[in-house]
């Protein structure tokens, strides 16, 4: 008997499964159900052509207007020049020894087609396109499902597949494997599996497509939000050692320091975490703040808690830049107090670790030790902590700072590094503010708190756009500024989309490559060397070619660094450090060449602009990201995006959208609109395909809200799902193996 968990090949047969396995990794059943028709032209219903896209693979549904057999001549093969149109626009279709295409493809009829779109002299078209004509009975229903396709497996042959799986299926079976309970499904007016996997693959009316979709849309997020409640569910069981705060220790000593007051938000943040530390279950909860907002005190006040209390804390930076800052950012805040067991430490005291994958073996074995031995109370690093070696004395609390870096299952790999029976308190930090949907449905295991204002006495930062087309003039000025602002003390970035220099071809100009010889990590995901984008873009501006432009040109005189993910670990610590120092000191630098690697976190108050070049080639929250980098002193920072895309274009209104505002919610949902919801699950969804199909979390909010409660009802009574076979089933099917691991282990 034939079920959705059943392997294609037993449904199918061998070849067709193999072809769905190559094209799209099918493997079951329901891998081919659910992939969805993304169209439902009505049969006969011609394609509009003018839309085609250059590059773009394509199924369309034409008329043939001519068709006309030019003979093989010389070298050229014979080859069937066919024409074929939608009654305004027309498409050149060439196939190349045509037997069977001349008997097939007669004036008059109506196919559909599907190949890749070119151009030549103006003239769109196909080549060699595989086409199916409509005869009377080659199409089920009245609406044709066009399918995503390949170029291997057109459209046409996996709704055939798709008919021969659904002929197979008995309702029986699909009622035994609903993800969602009857009654739920009764209460909220939606059909079953069985007729939802039905009608929206071969629908007789759009009416059908709708309220499948409608149903199989609830689907997604009740299967998600099931997932996320029972999370909850077993963190809330689960046991973690009570870290309560206590007075006359390394908090109060470090408050007592601290140069500044906390703002409100800094404050009852800090009290909602040591609640949550008190506590005998782990915390996991979401820091989410505005770019600035002081999130890292918040979280160094969190760690000096657990440190108070006995245990050790750890903090895991998305890249080795910030885990470096972040190191030097923390022992000077604690300056004195973090100098245990050395001369100049008082009684009061810890140790601040850093452990990054390319450290010096002295120094790692170092780092290892004092973690492993408890005398750091502080660990600092980057996912080299999430190595096995690394064990810790007690380990209190974990921090996670920008998470929107970070994968479930690393969060699960430090957790599993408390004592046996116990899971350290968890702590996610992330500026980029997610709306409330997303957060329920990416982060919909953690309590959330946020950081609404910024400390007083931030100066204002201005974004403009530079148009170095239109403004060349503009463009140039930009380089002024920065010369104004290096004179004035201050210091300044440039960041690029790419490193550059694949060949390593490039002049070795720089004051900071001298060593590239350690071990290189690059920075995970930092998203630096970007392809070139959209096809007809020149590559986008690299970091080794505009450093050694401007130390030439516009910024000749100024001491310039260049930072990115090639250099070594080492190389990009001492650049950040001498770029810290700034103008006024004999070793620091004035500028700094860059890719995004110093888009989070990294903290240098006093540079106060940024150059943004080919700022269309970033997201809209990225740029948001990079520009927090300045204004984060006492001094106004300046923002500059330039960009080539025309005026009107949807990269220019990007790169405008954040340049007219500072309300990262606002840009944080542009910015998810723009992309697809595979890439807003992150690395939890990383090399899978997006288990959301059909549900789009900003449009759908109130069927993740209502999801949402039926799942936390149905796991308060079936906690291990034994009365939800269909339900469960449908889980393992979201999560593949690692995942359903980590779930075993959250
Ligand atoms: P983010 O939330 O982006 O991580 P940071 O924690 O890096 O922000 O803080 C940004 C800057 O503001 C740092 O230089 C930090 O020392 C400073 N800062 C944090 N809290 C306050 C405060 N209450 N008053 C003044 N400055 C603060
Ligand atoms: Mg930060």
């Amino acid at each position: 008997m034939i079920g959705l968990a059943s392997k294609l090949s037993a449904a199918v047969g061998g070849k067709s499964a193999e072809a769905l396995k190559s094209a799209f990794g099918m493997r079951t059943v329901e891998d081919l159900l659910r992939h969805y028709p993304r169209r439902y032209p009505e049969r006969g219903q011609l394609t509009e052509l003018r839309d085609l896209q250059v590059g773009e693979h394509v199924t369309v549904m034409a008329e043939i207007y001519s068709a006309q057999l030019i003979p093989k001549k010389n070298s050229s093969p014979a080859r069937l020049k066919v024409v074929v149109g939608d009654g305004r626009d027309t498409v050149e279709i060439t196939y190349f020894n045509p037997r069977q295409q001349i008997r097939e493809l007669k004036p008059g009829a109506r196919g559909l087609f599907a190949g890749k779109v070119g151009r030549f002299n103006k003239t769109l078209q196909l080549t060699q396109p595989d086409y199916e004509i409509d005869a009377d009975d080659s199409f089920a229903g009245v609406l044709v499902p066009v399918y995503p396709a390949t170029a291997k497996l057109a459209s046409w042959k996996i709704a055939q597949t798709v008919r021969i799986v659904l002929d197979l299926l008995d309702d029986e079976v699909l009622r035994a494997d609903d993800p969602v309970p009857a009654d739920l499904l009764a209460g909220r007016g939606l059909i079953d599996l069985a007729a939802a996997l039905r009608w929206i693959h071969v629908p007789s009316d759009l009416r059908e497509v709708h309220a499948a979709q409608q149903r199989l849309r609830w689907d997604e997020a009740f299967v998600l939000q099931t997932v996320l409640a029972r999370r909850r569910a077993e963190v809330a069981a689960m046991s973690a050692s009570p870290r309560v705060r206590r007075d006359g220790g390394l908090l109060a000593a470090f408050d007592h320091r601290l140069p500044f007051t906390l703002t409100a938000g800094q404050r009852e943040v800090s009290e909602e975490i040591f609640d949550d530390l008190a506590a005998s279950h782990p915390m996991h909860r979401l820091l989410q703040g505005e770019v600035g907002s002081g999130k890292t005190v918040v979280a160094l006040r969190a760690m000096l808690a657990a440190v108070d209390a006995g245990g050790q804390a750890a903090l895991l930076a998305p890249t080795e830049v910030l885990a470096q800052q972040h190191h030097r950012s923390i022992s000077a805040l604690l300056g004195p107090l973090a100098e245990a067991g050395l001369l100049t430490g008082g009684e009061l005291g810890t140790r601040v670790a850093l452990l990054t994958g390319s450290m010096g073996a002295a120094a790692r074995k170092r780092a290892l030790l004092e973690t492993v031995s408890g005398q750091a109370g502080i660990v600092v690093g980057t996912h080299a902590l999430l190595q096995d070696r690394v064990e810790f004395h007690d380990l209190a609390l974990v921090i996670v700072d920008e998470q929107h870096r970070f994968g479930v299952e690393q969060r699960a790999a430090l957790a599993a590094k408390s004592r046996t029976g116990t899971r350290p308190h968890v702590l996610v930090m992330t500026a980029t503010p997610i709306p409330r949907t997303v957060a329920m449905t990416v982060f919909g295991d953690l309590d959330v708190s946020t950081l609404r204002e910024l400390p007083a006495g931030r100066s204002p930062l201005v974004t403009h756009v530079v148009p170095a087309v239109e403004r060349p003039d503009l463009f140039a000025r930009a380089w002024t500024r920065i010369r104004e602002e290096v004179a004035a003390g201050h210091q300044a970035y440039v960041v690029c989309p790419r490193i550059g220099d694949e060949t390593g071809e490039a002049a070795p100009a720089a004051t900071t490559r001298r060593s590239a010889t350690g071990r290189v990590e690059a920075d995970p995901g930092s998203g630096e060397d970007q392809p070139a984008g959209e096809e007809g873009l020149r590559p986008g501006l690299a970091v080794l070619d505009v450093f050694r432009r401007l130390a030439d040109g516009p910024l000749t005189g100024l001491r310039l660094g260049e930072l990115h993910g090639r250099l070594a670990p080492a190389d990009k610590e001492d650049v950040m450090r001498r770029f810290a120092l700034g103008p006024g000191h004999g070793e620091g630098l004035d500028v700094v060449v860059s890719t995004t690697v110093v888009e989070v976190g990294v903290d240098v108050p006093t540079a106060t602009v940024m150059v943004v070049l080919d700022a269309d080639r970033f997201g809209v929250s990225q740029l948001h990201q990079l520009r927090g980098r300045v204004g984060r002193g006492s001094a106004p920072g300046l923002c500059l995006l330039v960009t080539e895309a025309p005026p009107g274009s949807p990269a220019r209104e990007r790169v405008e959208a954040v340049a007219a505002t500072r309300d990262g919610f606002a840009l944080s949902r542009l910015d998810l609109e723009q992309r697809r919801e595979g890439d807003v699950l992150g690395a939890a969804q990383a090399g899978r395909r997006s288990s959301l199909r059909l549900l789009e979390v900003l449009r759908d909010e109130d069927v993740v809200v209502d999801a949402r409660l039926a799942a936390i009802d149905v796991v308060a009574v079936d906690s291990d799902l034994g009365a939800h076979p269909g339900l469960r089933r449908a889980i393992a099917a979201l999560l593949d193996d690692d995942q359903a691991e980590f779930l075993a282990k959250a």
